[in-house]
């Protein structure tokens, strides 16, 4: 590294990083004291890093215009003088490449020790002696060689570097990668190193990583699933993210997107193959509608995998809208009110299914949630109000509800049969230990012709027409991603509440 201004600063104040020594010998240029000093010039006795910021100084000298080594006094008028012009009788130059600086080793210079290591190590006998060459200028090439001359006296880096040096691993990001488990960090090193110097293309972090990430994801999963999955993460996803990705245009964004949507189809395709023993090919769009139904908004991302299905024929007969205000299905409040009435107070379901219905319609909840509530979710106070815990805090429930609730509470199905008093479900299931399924709480209410997804949008809208979005979610137990997603979609954009809590 060479400084090429001195930009008129002063020894003391760009010597870094050694402790202050102390000795019998004063630096002529610093005045620190000193146990040894470096050399003897006009001025007198220089320590070890006036020495150091010398060698290291370059620019044009003021005495004779050349453009080389400065390593005289900087407080001098003009600025600090090449070594004849400032008298100082050292050579400075390199006996290899006539380079002016520090030498590293017996009047050579840091890089030219460094090619002779190299070399010796790479270039006795290669197999392949361009590749061999390559590697040896890229490497030579180093802003710092000191720094690549402590880097490789590792024994995995001289492991790395032998095996790319003799073709045993070929030059390419694939080759590195072989080498991860015994020598990931030096593997990285030396592809930063050859990316930089155009040996190699550039390649994202994030892209790499997220390779690793796909394998690691497909390995526990079965074949039927992981196959479809693999196809698309990789011909989809990689292939996608890999063109667009720059030193300028990060994958970042793009590969957090991906994961998410990858994550999602796994997590469908294992159901669909562990429930109903069908696969990607084999999935109808009941399955789709059933599993986007009865769980979190989350998993509309399976979408893009079935837009990839039918693109290459593995499925044709799946069809999932787009998420837009548009296409995202809501019924109207006057239908939703009319449920809820039915449901309060009709005949139309036994109390458990009515229940759980109300919890749709009141309270946005999917039925994958509905299923799974526990009876600690519910707390009934001295005073016999009553409240829920659905998302970060309890929330109270409201009459006619509250009457509903507290009875099916004391009369909950199934726990003489199956699953004993001491069952922990809101909604105990006829197998020992288990809630009810979604699925049989969302066959029962479709059966009363209750649109289960709109009737959750437009539940939630309500919400979010009276709430802001982040209170709402923490309510309701949505993220706040969620509720202010659907909060757009509904147009009930943010700032509204903003606008509404400060104006009224
Ligand atoms: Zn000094
Ligand atoms: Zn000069
Ligand atoms: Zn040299």
């Amino acid at each position: 590294m060479t400084t090429e201004h001195p930009e008129g600063l002063t020894p003391r104040n760009t010597v870094r990083g050694r402790p202050r020594t102390t000795g019998a010998i004063q630096c002529a240029r610093c005045g620190r004291n000193t146990g040894k000093t470096r050399a003897s010039w006009p001025e007198g006795r220089i320590c070890g890093p006036c020495f150091t910021v010398a060698t290291r100084t370059h620019g044009t000298c003021p005495g004779c215009g050349e453009n080389r080594l400065l390593p005289g006094p900087r407080a001098e008028e003009g600025g600090p003088r090449c070594a004849p012009c400032a008298g100082i009788l050292h050579n400075f130059r390199c006996s290899r490449c006539s380079h002016e600086g520090e030498f590293y080793r017996r009047g050579t210079c840091a890089r030219c020790a460094l090619r002779d290591d190299l070399t010796a190590l790479l270039l006795t006998s290669p197999d392949d002696p361009t590749t061999a060459n390559r590697l040896v200028d890229v490497l030579c090439q180093a802003d710092r060689p000191e720094s690549i001359i402590t880097w490789k006296r590792s024994g995995k880096v001289q492991g790395l570097l032998t095996a790319v040096a003799s073709g045993q691993t070929p030059l390419t990001h694939d080759g590195l990668d072989s080498h991860r488990e015994t020598a990931g960090r030096a593997a990285d090193h030396l592809r930063a190193l050859l990316v930089h110097h155009g040996l190699l293309p550039y390649q994202d972090p994030y892209l790499n990583r997220f390779e690793a990430w796909i394998d690691d994801k497909l390995r526990p999963l079965p074949s039927e699933v992981a196959k479809p999955v693999e196809h698309f993460a990789k011909w989809h996803h990689l292939r996608r993210i890999r063109a667009m990705a720059t030193p300028a245009k990060s994958a970042q964004g793009p590969v957090h997107a991906a994961k998410q949507e990858i994550t999602e189809t796994i997590k469908f395709l294992d159901w669909l193959w562990q429930t109903h023993h069908r696969t990607a090919a084999t999935c109808s769009q009941q399955d789709v509608d059933s599993w986007l139904t009865t769980g979190p908004t989350t998993r509309k991302a399976i979408r893009t995998f079935f837009i990839f299905a039918k693109k290459t024929g593995t499925n044709m007969r799946v069809e999932i809208g787009h998420y837009s205000a548009k296409g995202r299905p809501a019924i109207p409040q006057e239908q939703r009110f009319a449920w809820l009435k039915e449901l309060l107070t009709g005949t139309s379901e036994s109390l458990p299914y009515r229940v759980a219905g109300t919890l749709l319609l009141l309270y946005a909840q999917p039925l994958v949630r509905v299923a799974a509530l526990r009876t600690d979710a519910i707390n009934i106070n001295d005073t016999g109000a009553i409240t829920i815990a659905l998302g970060t805090h309890a929330v109270p429930v409201p009459q006619p509800f509250a009457e509903l609730l507290r009875q099916h509470v004391r009369n909950r199905p199934n726990l003489r049969t199956a699953s004993g008093a001491d069952s922990p479900w809101l909604f105990p299931g006829t197998r020992a230990g288990h809630h009810l399924h979604p699925n049989t709480i969302m066959l029962r209410l479709r059966a009363l012709g209750i649109e289960l997804l709109g009737a959750r949008n437009t539940a939630l809208n309500d919400h979010l027409a009276l709430t802001p979005p982040p209170l709402v979610a923490d309510a309701l137990g949505y993220s706040y991603q969620v509720a202010f997603l659907h909060a757009d979609a509904a147009g009930e954009p943010w700032s509204r509440y903003v606008d509404r809590r400060t104006f009224n």
